[in-house]
């Protein structure tokens, strides 16, 4: 299986205090939340070496939900590709797109419709390959899977963002505002997130991974704050381009350069500690000189979902402490839950555990077994997006 990542995107709300102050002051506060809302600009990488001139042929394949979600999709597209070729600049990189076509594939989830595309399209080194899908029904669920990459391949597919809930809510709680300044909120949210999506998804492509840092746009999940590659990615990035842009053939010296790159960050940084160990397996695999090389090298490694339900099943149990905030009947379930994942049984043990999942949301202990169980039961995409009330718990503690 290929390596792959995927991008999630966290619900936006705009939460706002309720008003019982004196007429004037909510126009202020509604104000001071507009400003908070607004995204920040996308930061140019920093090239630390000389810079050789290379265009990148971008080729779209648009299916007709795309079409029709995204209104002028390809000029809304070409917007997009102007911002990160803003944030490339520095590189001296250019995407530049060649072809914008209609896509008649049946395929509707990101894995399989990126799969289709990597077959339908081959690619040279200096080739990429965009899919566009459409959105995800809103009611699907408060975490969208909205993009997915080979990880240093040339091959990515992007969903349209459905944000009529966004706009509800803008409309809704910024009422003091003017149209105008509502809709540039609007419009200024969605170029950020049509770009920062774009921008991830070609950093995989480019050899760049997770990392939890709040501005990266390298973090599994999209929010507004992204504002462009950490220092470490963006080492991973110019690594990879200088690379294609000598049309080497050979996968085995970028491989030895981005390992030698990953090593000097150590276990330091901000690299998600699981991302950064799959990607030195990757990498070791495609040093080794015992395979052929190929001319467009295609990493192989183990599925993200084996090792994860591995490290699962594993985990040491809970001791009594850890569940001594729990009410005693919530702690027979964590304990029935837990022993289901023991004997391998992630469905039953998702079953047996979701109310008290949905209950006890703020748990820290209740959390961590339900991501552990998501990460057995289910795909990679959908286990990251139930894992989200982990991973928020997990910053807000680190930011106390
Ligand atoms: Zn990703």
């Amino acid at each position: 299986m290929r390596a792959r990542h995927v991008l999630g995107s966290t619900f936006f709300l705009l939460t706002m205090a309720c008003f019982n102050s004196q007429w004037g002051e909510a126009k202020g506060e509604q104000q001071r939340a507009m400003v908070r809302a607004a995204p920040p600009q996308l930061e140019r990488i920093a090239s630390t070496g000389a810079v050789t001139p290379v265009t990148i042929s971008v080729h779209v394949l648009a299916t007709p939900r795309y079409t029709a979600q995204v209104v002028d999709a390809p000029r809304q597209f070409q917007e997009a590709v102007n911002e990160v070729n803003r944030v490339f600049s520095g590189l001296g990189v250019t995407f530049r797109v060649d072809s914008f076509a209609a896509w008649e594939t049946a395929e509707d989830r990101v894995e399989t419709a990126l799969a289709a595309l990597e077959s339908k399209e081959k690619a040279g080194p200096l080739d990429l390959h965009v899919g566009l899908l459409g959105s995800l029904p809103r009611a699907s669920a408060s975490f969208h899977e909205l993009g997915y990459a080979t990880l240093l391949g040339h091959h990515l597919v992007l969903r349209a963002p459905a944000r009529a809930d966004e706009v509800d809510a803008i409309e809704r709680n910024l009422d003091e505002l003017s149209a105008e300044e509502r809709e540039g909120l609007v419009k200024g949210r969605r170029k950020h997130r049509a770009a920062a999506l774009l921008l991830h998804e070609i950093g995989h492509t480019l050899g760049a991974i997770h990392d939890d840092a709040a501005p990266s746009v390298m973090n599994p999940a999209y929010a507004n704050e992204r504002s462009g590659f950490s220092p470490q990615n963006a080492a991973l990035v110019e690594i990879t381009l200088r690379h294609r842009a000598a049309k080497e053939a050979s996968s085995s010296e970028l491989a030895r350069d981005l390992l030698a790159s990953l090593d000097k960050v150590g276990s330091g940084g901000d690299f998600v500690a699981k991302d950064r160990d799959e990607m030195r397996a990757l990498l070791t695999s495609l040093r080794a000189p015992t395979t052929a090389p190929s001319p467009s090298p295609s990493p192989t490694v183990a599925s993200a979902d084996t090792s994860s339900s591995a490290n699962a099943n594993t985990a040491p149990p809970a001791t009594d402490e850890d569940l001594r905030e729990l009410a005693a009947g919530d702690r027979d379930t964590y304990r029935r839950v837990e022993a289901l994942l023991t004997k391998h049984e992630p469905a039953a043990a998702w079953e047996a555990g979701k109310a008290l999942f949905a209950s006890r949301g703020k748990s820290f202990t209740v959390q961590d077994l339900k991501c552990r169980v998501a990460m057995a039961a289910f795909a990679y995409d959908r286990a990251i997006g139930e894992c989200e009330t982990l991973t928020k718990l997990t910053r807000e503690g680190l930011h106390k």
